[in-house]
């Protein structure tokens, strides 16, 4: 509770305090403060023109920082929050254009840890906060993952141990919403889902109807609509390449990649599952979890990518992940990560 008090001063005093949520660390500002927001983008040397998440605490702390707040937001809130799920809607005057990217939307997020809850009431009620990573790096998963990207740049990592979910949260679009004259909502498009996450399109739809999915996320060259999924993120050192087909297929095809290799004086890593582990030879053999344990593999994969880095692979080939019921997520991220590099066998 210490802990929590003293990262609450900092906040309060304009700083910058890395904590944990459910999803991944975030590094944290007073969402409300443009200088405190813009120390965020100097520590992780992010684009200025992608936005951050505002995490609040209660529902009712929408009020104050969404021009008007869509039926929509009410079902999904009772169904998902606290939770991985973030909401974009039109914002109100006090939230500043460096916390939103220069956009006149904003992303708010209720996350599902007693530290980040404990925090976000006890520093005013919202803070800002992207993954608490250099950009480009994989989010971290682990306080250790904080410190090896900004220790130094941040005067306090607030440990949580390993994070529950392991990959970002799934963004919905509500700013598709508006009133009219008679206070009634009209939708310009449907709601789309802007980053896949834990939870599904089709979890989102059971709870409000349609909802699409963005078309910036299938098509590499489109231009996707949260600004963050523009950049090559979660980019391990080494080239990657993703290989999709047969279980059997695909061991064949790694391991004669990791022989060429081996003979060009290469090392090689793959990215595999506990049921494929033992059939692999390679020089660095990771395990992300086990396909009979979907959640597992969500939780490990960023580390597993950190590791390849440290570890000094050339090549890295993963295994596909698409048949999971996270694969759309965990896909979304290994994409972004192998630059969309797929071999079919
Ligand atoms: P991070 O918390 O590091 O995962 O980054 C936040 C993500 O939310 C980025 O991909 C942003 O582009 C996205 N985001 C934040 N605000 C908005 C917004 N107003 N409209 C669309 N995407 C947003
Ligand atoms: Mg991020």
């Amino acid at each position: 509770m210490l802990q929590i008090r003293n990262a609450a001063d900092i906040l309060k005093g304009g700083g910058l305090v890395a904590f944990p949520t459910e999803t991944v660390y975030g590094l944290g500002a007073d969402a409300l403060r443009p200088e405190a927001a813009k120390k965020i983008y100097a520590a992780k040397g992010r684009p200025s023109d992608n936005p951050l998440i505002i995490h609040i605490a209660e529902f009712e702390a929408l009020f104050r920082i969404v021009k008007e707040i869509p039926p929509q937001a009410r079902l999904l809130a009772d169904a998902f929050w606290p939770g991985p799920l973030t909401m974009i809607f039109q914002k109100s005057e006090i939230v500043p254009y460096e916390t939103t990217g220069g956009l006149d939307t904003v992303a708010v997020r209720m996350p599902d840890h007693p530290a980040a809850l404990a925090l976000i009431r006890e520093s005013g009620g919202y803070i800002a906060a992207p993954s608490a990573n250099t950009s480009g790096r994989p989010s971290p998963t682990l306080a250790e993952h904080v410190a090896e990207d900004l220790d130094g740049r941040i005067p306090l990592i607030l440990d949580g141990g390993a994070v529950g979910i392991g990959i970002e949260s799934t963004i919905i679009d509500l700013s598709c919403m508006s009133k009219t004259a008679d206070g009634e909502w009209i939708a310009d498009e449907i709601p789309l889902v802007l980053r896949p996450g834990y939870i599904t399109r089709e979890m989102l739809a059971e709870v409000i109807g349609t909802v699409g999915d963005d078309p910036g996320l299938a098509d590499e060259n489109a231009h996707p609509k949260a600004p963050g999924m523009k950049y090559r993120h979660y980019a391990p050192k080494a080239e990657m390449i993703i290989v999709s087909g047969e279980r059997e297929d695909v061991i064949r095809r790694i391991n004669e990649l990791a022989e060429e290799n081996c003979q060009r004086g290469e090392k090689t890593g793959v990215i595999c599952t506990e049921e494929t582990k033992e059939q692999y030879r390679a020089d660095f053999i990771r395990s992300t979890g086990s396909r009979s344990d979907e959640g597992s593999i969500a939780r490990h994969l960023y580390a597993v990518l950190r590791e390849m880095d440290t570890l000094g692979a050339d090549r890295i080939y993963s295994e596909n992940f698409s048949a999971l019921r996270i694969g759309n997520a965990v896909m979304n991220r290994l994409l972004k990560a192998a630059g969309h590099h797929v071999v079919e066998v």
